[in-house]
């Protein structure tokens, strides 16, 4: 058998723990450096273990994501509050307006987090590369 067989290129990645690690906003593969420069701005490369980051390709996933979950919270929230309080429409707006903009605002690094995670486990877009 060739000897890159072997390699850790071969090796199966762990899912759950890369998932873990994105989810906490760190490196997939060490789960030590920063996964992020900026609010979602993703490093080019683990400032640990040197992995390199570019090939993740994250793009819309994390916002779809977040907005499947915060709109069903929202959801449930507003049949809670209606029914409970019977509020204004005009207050019940403003009051769902900041809830789901400070709830999407939060969850959207963890989110990223773990599609960069998925995508490193699962050697997608060039993550399978032999030094990725
Ligand atoms: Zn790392």
């Amino acid at each position: 058998m060739p000897a890159e067989t072997f390699s850790d290129a071969e090796q199966p990645r762990d899912s759950k723990l890369a998932i873990k690690r994105g989810l906490r906003l760190k490196c997939p593969r060490c789960g030590e450096g920063a996964l992020f420069y900026r609010y979602l701005k993703v490093q080019p490369e683990c400032p640990c273990c040197g992995l390199d980051l570019t090939p993740q390709r994250a793009d819309d996933g994390p916002a779809y994501l977040v907005i499947l979950v915060v709109c069903h919270l929202a959801g449930f929230m507003m049949a809670i509050l209606w029914e409970s309080f019977r509020m204004e429409p005009i207050v019940m707006a403003s009051l769902m307006s900041v809830f789901v903009t400070v709830v999407a605002l939060a969850l959207l690094p963890s989110a990223k987090g773990l599609f960069v995670a998925v995508q490193w486990a699962n050697r997608m877009h060039g993550f399978g590369r032999r030094d990725a």
